[in-house]
């Protein structure tokens, strides 16, 4: 079953995984990425498993959703014919101990209670959804996608989904009978009408243009230790990673560079020069100039030009 509502990584961690490699972060700031990379991976990894269900449902991944002043993040939402499921994905990967309110690493960090979030989630979505009018029950899970990862002294009773679990529950979800009527659509489309793009919890560290690495970086493992060959008649040639080994056509690196400098300025002109500056001054500026005609709508003309997305 294709996600009804596709999950993308947000423009947090878009922006954070651009930082990571073109400035120095702090050691926290670091971290924040780092946790928020790891769960999305672990996002990913569970929407690999609910794409395969065959029976009637919409999945909506990655709703942020508001009810009065509190905005909530659900990261699974599944709509069946007479329950709604909702998934909270944790991707840990150090074992953790179950306590009351929380759970402890074995030096002794403590983390918020994935149940007490889920129920919390649950709780305001139970809210929204009655005040649209609609009375279905929910069922919440905590799925622990991670497959080295061990909950010790968890609780057998709650709705807690253990890495050694998750095939037999997807197998059990998979055997639901659901038939799916226009009512539960419209209820799909109003909830994805509802998502906030922008995270109210978003804080980003200051940066800007001047201060940031420039050079072409490799699109898998983020390295500027990329060399450029075979550029010539016609083709603009291709990089490849000296760290990993991967290639790309030079043009789209570049792209990638504008994207990147859309993504961190988006007031900024896109011209020739600044992307220019971006990739370093490893493509010539008249090879840009051609790319962003292509691409690109240009306005004005000579050394003022700049580019828009048509
Ligand atoms: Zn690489």
């Amino acid at each position: 079953m294709m996600a009804f509502k596709p999950r993308i990584a947000s423009r947090e961690l878009k922006i954070l995984r651009i930082l990571n490699t073109r400035m120095e972060l702090t050691a926290d700031e670091k971290k924040h990425y780092f946790n928020l990379k790891k769960g999305y991976e672990g996002e990913v990894q569970f929407d690999l498993l609910t794409e395969q269900l065959q029976n009637e449902c919409y999945i909506l991944n990655d709703l942020l959703l508001k009810t009065g002043n509190t905005s909530f993040q659900n990261d699974t939402v599944i709509l069946f014919q007479e329950t709604i499921h909702l998934f909270e994905v944790k991707n840990y990967e150090y074992d953790l101990i179950f306590k009351t309110n929380k759970l402890v690493s074995f030096s002794g960090k403590e983390y918020q209670n994935s149940l007490d979030q889920l129920n919390k989630n649950t709780l305001l979505l139970r809210q929204l959804l009655q005040n649209m009018g609609y009375n279905i029950p929910i069922k919440g899970y905590v799925v622990f996608i991670n497959p080295e990862f061990t909950l010790y002294q968890s609780p057998p009773n709650e709705p807690i989904i253990h890495p050694t679990q998750l095939k037999k529950f997807m197998k059990k979800f998979n055997s639901l009978p659901s038939k799916l009527s226009n009512r539960h659509k419209m209820l799909a489309e109003k909830l994805v009408s509802l998502h906030q793009v922008e995270s109210p919890y978003t804080v980003l560290p200051a940066y800007s243009f001047e201060k940031m690495r420039k050079g072409l970086t490799c699109r898998i493992c983020n390295s500027f230790k990329v060399s450029i060959i075979g550029s010539g008649s016609g083709s603009s040639g291709k990089m490849f990673c000296n760290d990993c080994g991967s290639e790309e056509e030079v043009d789209s690196a570049v792209l990638r560079c504008v994207q990147e400098i859309k993504l961190l300025f988006p007031v900024k002109r896109i011209t020739t020069n600044c992307v220019f500056e971006w990739c370093g001054g490893a493509v010539s500026k008249k090879k840009i100039n051609r790319l962003l005609t292509k691409k690109f709508k240009r306005i004005g003309h000579g050394k003022y030009s700049y580019y828009v997305s048509e």
